[in-house]
């Protein structure tokens, strides 16, 4: 659906190199946060004085928001390795054993999507989050047998866009648990402005802020559109980018003006074409949009919801005054309805 899925919160492969290159690798190097930056800088700094590693640490939020940055920028001020693989990729004890054992001492183990552990692999890794030890099960059926190993000294980093699923033992063994925010334009204005520095790509502030105001609070968005701007810019105004530039390139790729794109907007119209505004469960929803419910759910809503453009109730999805104002649709006459519908009409507008 989201062919050219410029605004996906996710890592798109065409993102991977430059995203590399525009990774922040240095706390001071990272925008905005402040809060989180602070206290990590302490966790770091005390860390470093007593030559230990980090303690465990816990990053949750949306996609794009800068998890993995951080957990690079973990390792790098600590003078450590950084490796990287995510909960899916680990689906026995044995792999994670495997990935344990070869750390060295300090290193930092990056799990993106630890929620999606399965429940043995989690077992597994208490003991070697308190411990530093492993116990695996060598040999199958009667010759089996339960040995423990020694593990080297680790900082263990965990990213999740749904901290709800990861299981409470698991997040008891994080030190420190962080929930990083969507960005405001402020930020993400200067998060334009570096990755263009970084780029070699000439761009005024106006402009850098009409990139900001369309990237839904998310770092990564705003290196993709800024990137996309820049391409249009070279192909239909030779090179030059301004804010009535910007404007025409991200109206190309199908931005709006509050940086919904075209699956937003087409969720929005079917709550509203299809359902009366809701509410609608969130399955019937995804089916009447094409998507998977947990896409709509992780990709979509933490957004529309963001903006308040729909809300969730206890019977499902809505849409909000707002998002009937967005697209230029009358919202439903309240004298019109029946009475058993009210409720929601009500919640409309609020
Ligand atoms: P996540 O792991 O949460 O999905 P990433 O750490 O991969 O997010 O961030 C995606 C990209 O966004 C990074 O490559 C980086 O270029 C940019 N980015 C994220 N957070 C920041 C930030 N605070 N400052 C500068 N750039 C950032």
């Amino acid at each position: 659906m989201r062919e050219e899925g410029i605004l996906s919160t996710d890592s798109l492969p065409s993102d991977d190199v430059v995203e590399l290159s525009l990774r922040p690798r240095t706390l001071d190097e990272f925008v905005g946060q402040h809060g989180l930056k602070e206290r990590l800088g302490i966790l770091i700094e005390a860390a470093r004085t007593r030559n230990e590693s980090v303690d465990h640490l816990l990053f949750s939020g949306p996609p794009g928001l800068g998890k993995t940055s951080l957990a690079s920028i973990v390792a790098h001020e600590m003078g450590a390795n950084l490796r990287a693989t995510s909960g899916p990729a680990i689906e026995r004890p044995g792999d994670l054993a495997a990935v344990i054992t070869n750390l060295d001492h300090g290193d930092v183990l990056f799990i993106d999507e630890v929620h999606r552990l399965p429940r043995q692999v989690e077992e597994v890794l208490y003991s070697a989050m308190e411990d530093f030890q492993l116990d695996i099960v060598v040999g199958k059926g009667p010759a089996a047998r339960s040995i423990r190993l020694d593990v080297p000294q680790f900082t263990l980093v965990g990213a999740t866009t749904r901290v709800g699923r990861v299981a409470p033992p698991l997040r008891d063994r994080f030190g420190y648990i962080a929930r990083l925010d969507y960005y405001d334009d402020e930020s993400l204005g200067l998060i334009v402005e570096r990755a263009a520095k970084i780029l070699g790509v000439v761009i005024d502030s106006v402009s850098g802020h009409v990139i900001a105001g369309r990237s839904r609070g998310t770092p990564r968005i705003a290196n993709r559109l800024l990137r996309r701007v820049r391409d249009y810019a070279s192909v239909r105004a030779e090179g030059t980018i301004d804010p009535e530039i910007t404007d025409l390139a991200l109206g190309v790729f199908e931005v709006d003006s509050e940086g919904l794109d075209k699956v937003d907007r087409f969720i929005l119209r079917a709550l509203i074409e299809k359902f009366e505004g809701g509410p609608v469960g969130l399955s019937t929803l995804a089916i009447a949009v094409g998507e998977e419910p947990e896409t709509v759910e992780d990709a979509y809503e933490p957004f529309l919801l963001q903006m308040g453009l729909l809300k969730r109730t206890a019977r499902g999805r809505v849409a909000t005054a707002r998002a009937y104002q967005h697209l230029g649709i009358a919202p439903p006459d309240p004298e019109a309805t029946p009475v058993a519908d009210q409720q929601s009409v009500l919640d409309l507008r609020e």
